[in-house]
């Protein structure tokens, strides 16, 4: 039996700090590397559901998670008239029950590598080549660096480079749901308190939030579009995009739009899933949005990733050394919950960005429906016990 040790993490998202957590609790030697300079701390709030709450205490970071959390209290729907439509409480708004929870991804990600002891974290890292054989993978960094490592994890993302060096192209499918994702900061100009704003008409989204900092906003944009950019990674080529879809919209659009030029952490991206048969090739596993991206729209991103990260852990800890064992069992344990939670993503984004004018009524059915689901899908898999 080989022994595994020395196992390379790319990316310092969500997936790639919460496996080093397991891995090194496992007895591993975790390295991680970012391609960025700094942690990427961009985002929303994302919700901790289901099953991830158990798996956060385990870790015993549901606490800070909480302590951190986001404290929204109220959640305004308007027409594109800015006539209010209805308030509900945060929670509901947000469609959280009981100990669900929501936090900005750059707080959980900062939790995250808090928790991490032990696990060299190295920035500014990019890779040009990754070879595997049946002894070691071989990777070859961008600064000309070869080095050897017993395991690859790519948790590198929606656009990974790991599935894109490794897989080939009929091994995966991206599927575009035909709409597009947008977050970014601005000055809190409509000096909202710990509230939430949403506008919605004609298949476009817009919610802007001031929560813990009253200084600061952050808006979020969604819309249905056929149009292909012709380069989706160029930032004039999306603010464009927006300002061009948006700019009949009304409402608070052309403010926010006026104010997206300064804001220092603006992020876009289609809503895609990533849909593959198979995770892993060799010595080489896909994990988090790398592997099976249900998109924002789903909600459930990071608890796909904190799941799946504990899972491909506690599977090598248990095959002990037969990497090729628990990454069969990675791929069995976690395809139907990977499913359904994609099949919510689907859902929603044909749920939201409509035609038709939202009414109370219907908005109201679309949320019971939605915390019933979300409920459902974020319990779908019992969690094994590795220790
Ligand atoms: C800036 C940003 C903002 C986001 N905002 C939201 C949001 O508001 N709502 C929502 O639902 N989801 C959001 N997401 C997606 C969400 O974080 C994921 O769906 C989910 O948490 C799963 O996380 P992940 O770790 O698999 O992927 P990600 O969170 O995307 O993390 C991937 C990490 O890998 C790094 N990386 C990429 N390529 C390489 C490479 N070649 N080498 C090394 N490192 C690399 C990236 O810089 C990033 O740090 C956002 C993602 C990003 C990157």
């Amino acid at each position: 039996m080989t022994t595994i040790n020395k196992i390379l993490v790319i990316g310092a998202g969500i997936a790639g700090p919460a496996v080093c957590y397991w891995l090194r609790r496992f007895g591993f030697s975790p390295i991680l590397i970012e391609k960025f300079a700094n942690i990427r701390k961009g985002g929303q709030g994302l919700d901790l559901r289901g099953v991830t709450i158990d798996l956060v205490k385990r870790m015993g970071i549901y606490e800070k998670i909480c302590n951190m959390r986001t404290q929204i209290e109220f959640g305004r729907y308007m027409d594109a008239g800015d006539n209010i439509l209805h308030e509900e409480k945060g929670e509901r708004f947000g469609f959280r029950q009981d100990e669900e929870v929501e936090i900005l991804r750059g707080d959980l990600i900062e939790i995250l590598i808090g928790a991490l002891e032990c696990v060299p974290c190295h920035f500014n890292q990019l890779i040009d080549k990754i070879e595997q054989n049946d002894d070691n993978v071989k990777v070859h960094f961008k600064d000309g660096r070869i080095e050897h490592y017993d395991l690859v994890i790519g948790a590198d993302g929606m656009h990974s480079t790991t599935r894109r060096m490794v897989f080939d192209k009929d091994e995966y499918k991206l599927i575009n749901l035909g709409a597009y994702f947008s977050v970014f900061s601005i000055p809190n100009y409509l000096n909202l308190n710990h509230t939430e704003v949403q506008c919605e008409a004609n298949q476009k989204l817009i919610s802007i939030t001031s929560d813990k900092n009253p200084k600061m906003a952050e808006v979020a944009f969604m819309f249905r579009a056929q149009n292909v950019l012709n380069n989706i990674c160029d930032k004039k080529e999306q603010q464009k995009f927006l300002r061009d879809t948006f700019q009949d919209f009304g409402w608070e659009a052309s403010k926010i739009l006026e104010l997206m030029s300064d804001s220092d952490d603006f992020y876009f991206d289609s809503v895609t899933q990533v849909k593959m048969k198979s995770w892993t090739k060799g010595r080489v596993a896909l994990l988090g949005d790398a592997g099976y991206c249900a998109s924002p729209l789903s909600g459930q991103g990071n608890n796909l990733a904190l799941v799946g990260a504990y899972i491909l852990a506690g599977e090598l800890k248990k095959a002990d050394g037969n990497y090729t064992r628990a990454f069969n069992r990675y791929n069995e344990l976690l395809h139907s919950f990977v499913e359904a939670n994609q099949k919510l993503g689907v859902w929603v984004s044909e749920s939201f960005l409509v035609p038709d004018e939202v009414s109370k009524e219907v908005a109201e059915e679309r949320s019971n429906k939605i915390l019933q689901e979300v409920k459902i899908v974020s319990n779908m898999i019992s969690l094994p016990e590795y220790e």
